[in-house]
């Protein structure tokens, strides 16, 4: 029997399990289909506090896990196939094991919907990126495409433009599901095109590391074409990870969870924190300091508990 299990182990799940450790609470993390989260996909990170000359994303959350095991946090690798949070304890399974917990933090994350091509993959940290905010301050003066119609795209094109010297939209229909202030806001942008409807087939160049061109086709015409640019932004949305807690807890009609007071979701003495809650911050810095909030609420929880 566990007191806290953390479901992620990205920048939410391991800053839960730094404090739930210091708090002599021996947290269980399992590390899910994405050990790391999504700061393992990326290179520099700029703009975490405490890091005046920026550090590699997989080097901050090894740090993080690091500091998660000294203060007696353990680990178990393997994604969670099922929650029964019916009752407590709560049973959790992993594969062929399971755990009970008196409290539960899920700490899940979101991916990034990719294009699916392989060359993408390839790149990912290497001009191709799923975060403007993260990743725009490396493409000064450069040109770049987003894909994507919806509000992230238009987000994402319109904030890179603070940096590069083109942003060209790409998009795959000729209607926008953006909304209307979001599609005004890039079409008066004289840095954003918009290129429709196109569907990237390729990124050149995976054998130099690094992206020069993209390979384009006209979805009504057939025709394929090749956009130069020196970075693509993936702006497609992303997907939580909470398909296992339909029906148990609370979420949008997007699939985050829901929570109030802090971390609190629907059932008492499950908690949530990072992307799995939050659709609109998505930042490393903000990440953290949910996981910091759902420990200390879970601790509250078992102390008002053990009474
Ligand atoms: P979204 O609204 O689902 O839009 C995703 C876009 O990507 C759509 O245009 C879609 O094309 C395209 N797409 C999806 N899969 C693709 C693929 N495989 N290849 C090419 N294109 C693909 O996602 P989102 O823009 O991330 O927004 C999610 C939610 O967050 C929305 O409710 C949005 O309003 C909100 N949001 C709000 C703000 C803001 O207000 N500041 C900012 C960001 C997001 P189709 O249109 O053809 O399906």
């Amino acid at each position: 029997m566990h007191k806290v299990v953390i479901i992620g182990s990205g920048c939410a799940g391991l800053t839960a399990a730094i404090y739930a450790a210091r708090a002599n609470l021996k947290p269980l993390v399992l590390d899910g289909y994405e050990p790391g989260g999504q700061l393992t996909m990326t290179t520099m990170v700029e703009n975490f506090p405490g890091y005046p000359d920026g550090i590699l994303g997989p080097e901050l959350i090894d740090h993080m896990r690091k500091q998660a095991q000294r203060f007696g946090a353990e680990f178990h690798s393997g994604a969670v196939t099922e929650a029964a949070l019916g009752k407590r304890p709560f049973k959790i399974t992993a594969g062929k094991e399971s755990f009970e917990s008196e409290t539960l933090i899920v700490a899940a994350g979101a991916s990034a919907r990719m294009l699916g091509l392989e060359s993408e993959r390839q790149l990912i940290g290497h001009g191709v990126s799923t975060c403007a905010t993260c990743d725009g301050y490396f493409f000064r003066d450069r040109d770049i495409a987003v894909v994507g119609g919806g509000d992230t795209a238009m987000e994402e094109a319109n904030f890179l433009t603070r940096f590069a010297r083109k942003v060209t939209i790409l998009h795959r229909r000729n209607d926008f599901r953006a909304s209307k202030i979001m599609l005004d806001r890039a079409r008066a942008n004289e840095k954003i095109n918009f290129l429709t409807p196109v569907v990237v087939e390729d990124v050149m160049e995976p054998k130099k590391q690094l992206v020069e061109a993209l390979k384009l086709r006209n979805v009504e015409t057939n025709q394929t074409s090749t956009l130069p640019v020196d970075g693509l932004f993936i702006g497609i949305g992303h997907e939580p990870n909470t398909k296992i807690f339909g029906g148990q807890l609370d979420m949008d009609s997007n699939g985050y969870l829901i929570t109030h007071h802090g971390s609190q979701t629907n059932v008492t003495g499950v908690f949530a924190a990072g992307d799995v809650q939050d659709h609109r911050y998505r930042q490393a810095v903000t990440a953290a300091g949910s996981g910091c909030m759902a420990a200390m609420d879970a601790e509250k929880f078992l102390e008002a508990h053990s009474r």
